[in-house]
């Protein structure tokens, strides 16, 4: 049925085999699109209606270092993290922000905000997710100011390194690549989910920034959160985002709150009745099969490779498997191919330079999490490329 996205769309494929080659495929951006059809199956599950009186108020809980945090959405996310295992939930303080993008900015503030005479140096280790930089100077700030690369970087200085775990573009599980005693390290675990990777521990980080659009794919709803144990962390955090936006939708986060409290509802057995498949187990399996596909296109193709993982037991779903990240980091191997990116332009596939992340231009980021519709476009035209000439 059309509904069933395990049953791949018609629109590709049989019989229309060569009429596609013209169709743009944009899998420049991480839009997580291909989550909808299982927020479609779950009907009315999700749905919240919101009064026209109703949350007028600035004002969610004065008594919450983040005031403008609805209450239900912090206990669905605790509730969501508790059930994973991927994050420990006690003696923290949470954060929430217009997406994580907003709280990595309240973050750089909350750290930066100090009496240094000089802008405090920001670094990832590349390649980095390629907004780091443009957020880090975008106000060019006195605060802070990127720095680019963190490996060999040095310094007596204090100063941040955001670690991205599994990583934007190239999915590897990562930890701090810089050891000095002034480092200030900023967690950001967008992907540190089950149906990307296997759960290995609970993080239990200083600083950790988490996001909807990651977790169910609710991207739209701009809704992220930051798990913080220094309460004078988020207290400055909070400020920034009291100063820049007055705090959080409301409306937001109360969508957000349904989502997360209905997605852990589905492992509350008795009320799983319905014996529909759980969110974990749908993402999961696409994402597996996705892989699949990709590595099928790929391997054995000489123009292209692609990272390779090691398998690791995730405690979540009782079982090992390699990570099945929500980009592919697919590199040219062509000696003539320069640019990457370039190249698969010309052959209408629209992905993201590795310029762009601190690498080389023979690296470009595709994502793996849009729509099936151009999913399987992508592959076949991969595939295509093999036997042709550049
Ligand atoms: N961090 C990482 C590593 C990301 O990939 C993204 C989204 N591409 C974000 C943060 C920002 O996500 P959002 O603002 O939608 O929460």
């Amino acid at each position: 049925s059309s509904n069933d996205v395990h049953n791949d769309v018609g629109d590709v494929g049989d019989g229309a085999d060569h009429s596609d080659a013209h169709v743009i495929i944009d899998l420049d951006h991480g839009n997580p699109t291909m989550y909808e059809e299982y927020w479609r199956q779950m009907g009315d599950k999700t749905t919240i209606v919101i009064p026209g009186w109703q949350f007028i108020s600035y004002f969610s809980d004065k008594n919450n270092i983040c005031w403008f945090m609805e209450p239900d959405f912090a206990k669905a996310a605790i509730r969501l993290h508790n059930l994973v295992g991927n994050a420990a939930t006690q003696d923290r303080y949470m954060v929430v922000g217009t997406g994580s993008s907003q709280l990595y900015q309240a973050v750089l503030y909350a750290l930066t905000a100090t009496d240094n005479s000089k802008p405090m140096s920001v670094v990832s280790a590349a390649p980095f997710y390629s907004a780091y930089p443009v957020l880090t100077d975008l106000l060019k700030s006195g605060l802070h100011k990127w720095a680019g690369d963190a490996y060999n970087y040095s310094t007596n200085e204090p100063y941040i390194e955001i670690v991205t775990s599994p990583n934007n573009p190239d999915g590897s599980t990562r930890r701090s690549v810089t050891s000095g005693d002034k480092r200030i390290l900023i967690h950001d675990l967008a992907y540190y989910w089950p149906q990307y990777t296997p759960i290995t521990h609970g993080a239990d980080e200083d600083i950790t920034l988490f996001t909807m659009s990651k977790s169910t794919g609710h991207a739209g709803t701009r809704i992220g959160w930051a798990l913080v144990k220094d309460p004078e962390i988020a207290k400055k955090m909070t400020r920034y985002i009291e100063i820049s936006t007055i705090g959080v939708s409301k409306d937001s986060q109360l969508r957000a709150a349904k989502i997360l409290q209905t997605l852990s509802d589905q492992y509350n057995t008795t009320n799983n009745a319905e014996g529909k498949e759980r969110f974990f187990d749908y993402s999961y399996n696409v994402m597996l099969k996705r892989w699949k596909e990709l590595r099928a296109a790929v391997d054995n193709n000489e123009k292209f490779s692609l990272p390779k993982f090691s398998p690791d037991n995730c405690t979540f779903r009782g079982q090992s498997f390699e990570p099945q990240p929500a980009f592919a980091w697919l590199k040219c191997e062509d000696e003539s191919v320069d640019d990457c990116a370039n190249f698969l332009r010309g052959h209408n596939i629209l992905g993201r330079s590795g310029k762009y992340f601190g690498s080389s231009p023979k690296y470009v980021r595709i994502s793996m999490t849009d729509s099936n519709y151009k999913f399987k476009i992508l592959t076949k035209r991969l595939a295509g490329l093999k036997s042709l000439d550049i």
